[in-house]
């Protein structure tokens, strides 16, 4: 029997349709570095989304399924194409600004990218890219920047002003019925190894998405909200935010290219968001930053910490400064959000924290489970480890082939039996918490025991002196591999490697510590500000590390 149900696509067209009309004062502020920042109503980025739609058909003749990409900050521009382009049945594909010329140049050219549309500001990172991008044929303006430098870019393609480009245009379009299975957005996510790899988002899985990051058990994002949305939008789709905003007439605060720690906690102070997202090392930044200038971070009822475990410490220090973090895990392949550490009812304090501290809770549409080494499948008990596995509506099946191809489903990221395999290595509680120690490829197994290195890691940081602290394996000749610990001490610290290893000792198994030490300005990171393990593995490889023994 089928139900008596209407079969409405769950699409971006309506997402966009109900933000401008139910929430048409909400406000998108961007930060632009002038003394008062842009603000911008959802009804009028909204409207502009429109005119950009049209122009995009009218003038660009952007037909079909085919991609915009944009190389764009977080700002007011940047929402209106996220809304644009997938209401309209192209695919908006999210460039990321940190990756390296090359890799920039693969993925535009594997997804085809006929339009980009770049701040002004990153025209230096774009035009050296352009002779070397045959299938894009259009370039769009947006911002302050200097333009001079598209002359003699070496490319075909014709240069378009942003806010020329829309003005005059419609602010009405007749949208396609859209199947909402369809492409909506595109993302790559570079792996280790090989080529970068596209995670291509349907209307409907950003829809059933952005629902769960508004549940409350979720980012609990609400009208009466402003976010700090400093995770980037190249990131995942700002791990749905902007989609999320436009169904809630959640206000957006956008920090445009002003990530730094000094202007967050002016944009804070001075605009009292409540809520913010944005990975670890943004916050350990910002921290220090507070801790020198004091600035009241008050406003911030939850921030949403995730893309890297986050140090207990951290979480204690921001407790003090009255800014809650909550703890999220996710991958580009689950959308992103895959887990939020919300602590049941009725817990004291002190037994919240042994929830807040796990990477967080399954929601309905992420069904989980722990995978054993042999393929057995483990139970919840906290306990057994084993490999991640994830599925449901918002988790992806496969990786975008390119343009006429079959989409690959590498035997390492997708089971037989449709699962995503995360690379994350962890356990779950009998009532649904996940806890991670690793990733597949970053597990230390020594004597034949594994060593968590999140766990030394948020064991190290929890030492006051330690502003950064990443553990990674390193071959030993008698028991296989041993941790390596890299550190960053804080300025006019004291402490030696001998007084961390002792430290570490308070907490840690003595079989567990490390006995290589190596004291680094910085820990390198990835192209999204993570700690980046294989160049660490590297250095020490190629013996650019400064290695004590301790
Ligand atoms: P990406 O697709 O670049 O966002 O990377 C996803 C990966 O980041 C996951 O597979 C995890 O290894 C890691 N990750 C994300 N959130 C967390 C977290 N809260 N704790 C530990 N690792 C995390």
């Amino acid at each position: 029997m089928l139900s008596t149900m209407q079969d409405i696509p769950l699409t971006v067209t309506r997402i966009l349709e109900h933000g401008m009309r139910v929430h048409a004062k909400s406000q998108i502020t961007t930060w632009t570095g002038a003394p008062e920042p842009d603000r911008r109503s959802f009804r009028e980025a909204g409207e502009r989304a429109i005119r950009l739609a049209n122009a995009l058909r009218d003038e660009l003749g952007v037909e079909g399924d085919q991609r915009v990409a944009t190389l764009m900050w977080n700002n007011a521009e940047h929402v209106e194409a996220y809304l644009a382009i997938p209401s309209m049945g192209a695919v908006l594909h999210t460039l990321n600004l940190r990756l390296p010329p090359e890799q920039l140049v693969w993925i535009a050219n594997h997804a085809a990218d006929r339009v980009v549309i770049v701040n002004g500001s990153l025209l230096p990172l774009l035009v050296p890219l352009l002779p070397h991008l045959p299938t894009v044929e259009h370039i769009v303006v947006s911002g302050p920047g200097d333009r001079s430098l598209l002359a003699g870019a070496g490319t075909e393609a014709r240069i378009h002003e942003y806010e020329e480009l829309i003005a005059d245009r419609p602010t009405t379009f007749d949208w396609p019925e859209l199947d909402e299975r369809a492409a909506a957005a595109m993302c790559y996510t570079s792996g280790t190894t090989g080529d970068p790899k596209g995670v291509v988002f349907s209307h409907r899985s950003i829809y059933l998405h952005s629902m769960q990051v508004c549940m409350t058990e979720s980012m609990g994002l609400t009208g009466k909200d402003t976010t700090l949305v400093v995770v980037p939008q190249f990131h995942v789709n700002a791990w749905g935010i902007p989609h999320a905003a436009f169904m809630t007439g959640l206000n957006m605060l956008m920090p445009e290219r002003f990530l730094q720690p000094a202007p967050l906690a002016e944009m804070i102070e001075r605009e009292k968001p409540t809520h913010a997202a944005a990975i670890p090392t943004i916050w350990q930044g910002l921290l220090a930053e507070v801790l020198t200038n004091p600035r009241d971070l008050t406003s911030l009822k939850q921030v949403t910490i995730g893309g890297s475990a986050c140090p207990p410490a951290l979480m204690e220090a921001y407790d003090k400064l009255g800014a809650r973090l909550c703890h999220a895990w996710g991958m580009t392949e689950t959308s992103p959000l895959g887990t939020m550490a919300h602590p049941p009812a009725g817990l004291s304090p002190e037994e919240e924290w042994s929830y807040r501290l796990t990477q967080g809770r399954f929601p309905a549409g992420v069904e989980p489970r722990i995978v054993g080494p042999g393929g057995d499948v483990l139970p919840w008990d906290n306990e057994s480890v084993g490999e991640l596995q994830v599925r449901g509506p918002w988790i992806a099946a496969a990786y975008f082939g390119g343009v006429g191809q079959e989409p690959l489903r590498p035997d390492d990221k997708f089971s037989d039996d449709g699962w995503l395999k995360t690379g994350d290595v962890g356990v779950i509680s009998h009532d649904g918490f996940l806890t991670l120690t690793d990733r597949v490829k970053d597990v230390i197994k020594s004597g034949g025991e594994w060593i968590s290195s999140i766990a030394l890691e948020n064991a190290l940081m929890a030492h006051p002196e330690v502003a950064e602290a990443a553990v990674v394996a390193v071959p030993d000749p008698k028991w296989d591999e041993r941790p390596l610990a890299t550190v960053v001490l804080r300025e006019g610290a004291t402490t030696d490697l001998a007084g961390l290893k002792a430290f570490l000792g308070e907490t840690i198994a003595k079989w567990q510590l490390p006995e290589r030490w190596s004291l680094v300005r910085e820990v390198p990171k990835t192209n999204i500000g993570k700690f980046d393990k294989r160049a660490i593995r590297r250095q020490y490889g190629d013996g650019e590390l400064d290695v004590v023994e301790v």
